[in-house]
């Protein structure tokens, strides 16, 4: 028979990486709640349609990634690229937008055929935070300490860096656009093919181009930054102003345009080096004009998405892992197969006496040295065995205490050991 293999760029999380999914949706579930967020679940097909008018058919999301199928019914059906769209779809279906201000959260898999590698996947899972109703740099500044906050809590703070910039409103790209095009076409025989490709369809995102031999050239052209208004440079130095107060440190990169057409105003990243070239953990910023892409009325709005899988290898890079590991408290074991079944009873009584303890019957059997011996390799607590002549034995190995007691003394001794 063939071998059957999970698809390319779809990975299982095994048993020893599962403590460390639960540990971060743990500090994040407590974070989102700390900062008054809700959670919103949402599907995780969607018509394509939502996806070519939000995100934009120019780009590579849209153009190359999408896992687009036709269901029986003959609708055009895709697995979601990202959340941000869905939930804007959820919003507005539900009339969310008329309450004054939204706060939201949501995690899960989402899909894009891109080339796999290392922190790039085909289903890869990210955490989404976005928020509506709210025009100021002040919403744009708690997202930005919520991340924070999350990386102190995940012990990455100090591996990754933040950078900003304003993309402006739609009229002051169109300005800038037309002086974008034309030094482009100055340089046009410096271009490689991918960037000659989007002078036609969308220009900004050349200054995106990692292309080393194009660097110096993209260093020169005209800057977005340099074509704000007055109220797009006040929003933009309101929010550096919020972050300098918080003690969040940044560079202004006017070079950083996203991956996604619908934002406005503030765009960050956060980027670590520790992960090579997939070095972007987060990536956020403000959509203004997205809602009204699908709405009578418009909303103002703003997010971000933290890619877990990269996040988690960052933590494993740095070793902010360590603590992390889910081992017994106790192992109840016994001497005589026949007390097997009894044994199963004191496990099951132990449960019931101590909730909020972690208890494992050995069930694999042999002699009670074995026994032990896998007891000893699951670095547990407390060795409980069940003895021959029916007393128990109680074995605190990193403690190296033991006693035996009588049955009905076990729980007030079990409950020493542990405080020892
Ligand atoms: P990249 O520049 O790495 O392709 P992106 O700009 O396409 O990222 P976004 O669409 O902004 O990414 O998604 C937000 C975050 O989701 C990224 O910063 C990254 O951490 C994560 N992410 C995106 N694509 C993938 C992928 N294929 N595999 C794993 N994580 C991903
Ligand atoms: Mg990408």
């Amino acid at each position: 028979m063939s071998k059957i293999q999970s698809i390319r760029g779809m990975k299982d999380v095994l048993p020893e990486e599962t403590p460390l999914w639960q540990w971060l949706e743990t500090v994040v579930r407590r974070m989102t709640h700390r900062y008054g967020y809700q959670e919103i679940r949402l599907p995780l097909l969607e018509p394509v349609a939502l996806f070519e008018r939000a995100v934009g058919e120019s780009t590579d999301i849209v153009s190359k990634e999408m896992y687009n199928f036709l269901d029986k019914s003959g609708e055009h059906i895709t697995l979601r690229p990202e959340g941000t769209s869905g939930c804007v779809r959820a919003v507005i279906e539900h009339n969310m937008c008329y309450q004054s201000t939204q706060r939201l959260w949501y995690q899960g898999p989402m899909f894009r055929y891109e080339r796999p590698q290392k922190g790039r996947l085909r289903q890869f899972t990210q955490l989404g935070v976005e928020t509506f109703g709210m025009p100021g740099a002040d919403i744009d500044a708690e997202l930005i300490y919520m991340v924070y906050d999350m990386f102190k809590a995940l012990g990455v703070a100090d591996h990754v860096r933040l950078e900003i910039n304003s993309l402006g409103t739609p009229e002051e790209r169109t300005a800038h656009r037309a002086e974008l095009v034309a030094y482009f076409e100055a340089h046009k025989d410096e271009l490689d093919e991918d960037s000659l490709r989007r002078l036609e369809t969308n220009p900004l995102r050349i200054l995106d181009s990692k292309n080393p031999e194009m660097q110096a050239m993209i260093e020169g052209a005209p800057k977005l930054l340099d074509h704000l208004q007055d109220e797009s440079r006040a929003h933009f130095e309101q929010l550096c102003k919020l972050l300098d107060s918080a003690g969040i440190s940044y560079t202004i990169n006017p070079r950083l345009v996203r991956g996604l057409d619908y934002y406005t105003r503030t765009v960050f990243e956060w980027i670590t080096e520790e992960l090579g070239s997939q070095g972007t953990v987060c990536g956020g910023g403000r959509y203004d004009g997205l809602v009204e892409m699908f709405s009578s009325k418009g909303l103002p709005a703003s997010g971000f998405a933290i890619g877990i899988e990269r996040l988690l290898l960052l933590i494993q890079t740095v070793g902010a892992d360590k603590h992390v590991a889910q081992v017994p408290d106790v192992v109840v074991t016994y001497e005589d197969s026949e007390h097997h079944i009894d044994a199963l009873g004191l496990a099951h009584e132990i449960r019931q006496q101590h909730e909020q303890l972690r208890v494992y019957s050995d069930f694999a059997g042999g002699k009670l040295k074995r026994q032990h011996q896998r007891a000893l390799k699951s670095n547990c607590r407390v060795i409980v065995t069940l003895n021959g002549d029916g007393g128990i034995g109680l074995w605190a190995p990193q403690a190296e205490q033991s006693v035996t007691v009588e049955r009905h003394l076990l729980h007030d001794s079990l409950s020493k050991l542990l405080k020892a």
